[in-house]
This record gives C-alpha cells, sequence and structure tokens, in this order.
C-alpha cells in the first residue's frame, strides 16, 4: 500500500468511503435519521406518549358513539341519546326556543263556517282553540267531537254569550254551569280553560268561573271590519311572540282570512299551538279566576 503514489493512496481512501456510502440506501438513512428523532423525542417528553394514546383513544369513542348515534333513523330517538335533552317534554322539545302564537276562534261552532275552517287548519297541520258557546256545541256536538280528534283544545265561551257582568251572579253562575254539563255531554270532561263573553270579568265572574279566564292580545276586529285583507294587517301589526290571536269563527270572512294569515306568520317564523301548551311551554302558573292575556317568553 505504501508503494502506492500518493494520488492513488488518496483515490483508494475516496473510494473505500464512497462505496461504504453506496451499501446504505437513502431509506435507510432516514429511517436511522427518524428513529434517532423519535428516541430523543421520547426521552425529552415521556409524557407525550400517554397524550397521544388519550387523544386517540377519545376519538375512537367520539366515533364509536357517533355511529351508534346515526344507526338510528327517528330524530326523537338521536334526540333521547343526548343526556341533556332526557327531560324535556315532548311539546318543549320541539317548540323550545321557537316565537309562538295561539290561534283562537269564538262564538262556534257553526255548521254553515266551522267545518271549512276545521279543513283549512288540517290542511295546514295548525291546531287552534275553539272558545264554543254552550248551545252552539249542544246543537253540533259532531263539529265538537271532530275539533277535538283533530287536536284542537275546547274551550267553554259560556252558555248563551251573556254579558256575565249585567245579570246577577246567580244567573252568571247558572250560565257557567250549563255551558260546562253541555261540554261534559260531548266530550266526556269539562273544559280547562273559559273566555268571558266580550272579556268582561268582575269578582263574582272570577270566583265562580271555575277555570283561568283567557283573554287575548292580538284583537283582528274580525266580527266588525268582515274583511280579510284588513285581518291579515291587523295580525300581522299586533302579531308577538307568546301572543293569543282572537277570531270568530261564525263569519265567512274569518274563514277565509285563515289561510293567508298562517302563511304570513309561518313566513314570520311563527309556530302554531294552542293556548294550554302556550301555558305550559312558557310555565304559567294557571289558577282558576286569574286572567291571561298572552304567554310572553
Ligand atoms: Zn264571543
Amino acid at each position: 500500500m505504501s508503494a502506492l503514489p500518493r494520488e492513488l493512496r488518496c483515490m483508494s481512501t475516496s473510494d473505500k468511503t464512497s462505496s461504504n456510502n453506496k451499501t446504505r440506501t437513502p431509506r435507510q438513512s432516514k429511517q436511522e435519521h427518524s428513529q434517532s428523532f423519535l428516541h430523543r423525542i421520547d426521552v425529552r417528553f415521556p409524557w407525550l406518549k400517554l397524550v397521544a394514546v388519550i387523544i386517540i383513544g377519545g376519538i375512537a369513542i367520539l366515533d364509536l358513539m357517533n355511529f351508534t348515534i346515526s344507526k338510528t333513523n327517528d330524530a326523537y330517538d338521536r334526540i333521547k341519546i343526548a343526556p341533556m335533552s332526557q327531560h324535556v317534554k315532548a311539546t318543549e322539545r320541539v317548540l323550545y326556543g321557537k316565537m309562538l302564537v295561539a290561534l283562537t276562534f269564538d262564538d262556534g261552532p257553526s255548521p254553515d263556517t266551522t267545518p271549512t275552517l276545521l279543513d283549512i287548519l288540517y290542511q295546514k297541520d295548525v291546531p287552534a282553540t275553539f272558545f264554543m258557546l254552550g248551545n252552539m256545541a249542544k246543537n253540533n256536538p259532531d263539529i265538537v267531537l271532530r275539533a277535538d280528534r283533530e287536536g284542537h283544545e275546547i274551550a267553554s265561551h259560556t252558555m248563551y254569550h251573556q254579558n256575565l257582568i249585567r245579570i246577577s251572579p246567580s244567573a252568571a253562575q247558572s250560565d257557567i254551569n250549563e255551558a260546562k254539563s253541555v261540554f261534559n255531554n260531548i266530550l266526556g270532561h269539562t273544559p280547562s280553560l273559559t273566555r268571558p263573553p266580550y272579556g268582561n270579568i268582575n269578582d263574582n265572574v272570577r270566583s265562580s268561573i271555575g277555570t283561568p279566564l283567557i283573554l287575548w292580545s292580538v284583537d283582528t276586529l274580525d266580527w266588525k271590519n268582515k274583511n280579510t285583507d284588513s285581518i291579515l294587517q291587523t295580525t300581522l301589526s299586533q302579531v308577538h311572540d307568546g301572543a293569543i290571536i282572537l277570531m270568530h269563527d261564525i263569519h265567512p270572512t274569518s274563514v277565509e282570512a285563515v289561510t293567508t294569515v298562517i302563511d304570513a306568520l309561518r313566513s314570520a317564523n311563527y309556530e302554531f299551538v294552542t293556548v294550554s301548551e302556550l301555558a305550559e311551554i312558557r310555565h304559567a302558573d294557571l289558577k282558576s279566576g286569574s286572567s291571561y292575556y298572552n304567554f310572553r317568553p
């Protein structure tokens, strides 16, 4: 080796080194580099492995839960899985946090107009509250039963639409009781709400009525104007979340206006409920003899 010229010796050493480099592929070099990198990380941050296991495990559990939820197609079943929703009642589960109104119809049921109104409410899937007169209900029990069967609330508007504050206490009591008897005969129970005629209330009415008194916060004046556009404009100008809207199902113009009123309120993001549902959703403490005009949030 020493006999070789200096240049050749250098070349030989260089070749040898070069030859050694050729036996280690770039991939191997990379692996070695990454192994040493991981080792360095492991030494410096020994807790990092545990954190990684927790994160990956958490993702796996969440993924599994999501798979379980998505296996059921029913929306309510999906809601039931969420622990926070379990205490929420059925009506609130759908309507909690939404803007609500209650459509109310007085003075019926009339065989000329109420069945058409029930058709519209059925097509629109809108529940309403009917403050019926006992004498009208007595003559049209099939309409009362249909309204009840189709999910509407049947409430009392007394027997003969007398002005209860202008008649004797005993006459007022007699009128109220006669209506209760009529509704009990048709439905098997007395109504849980009453609207006194003309909204007139005195101490005698409060003490003898035996149910909460439901008034209104939106008066469409449908009985006076008998004009569909006027009913719509009055409703839209006065409506608010928790409103009780007063209409009368004995006037053809009122029934005619209902379709556009429903569409307009839906466009303004209102949902429809009965008065009792509205009171329940808004956690109102309904008391016999007390007056209620609306159920704001
Ligand atoms: Zn009335």
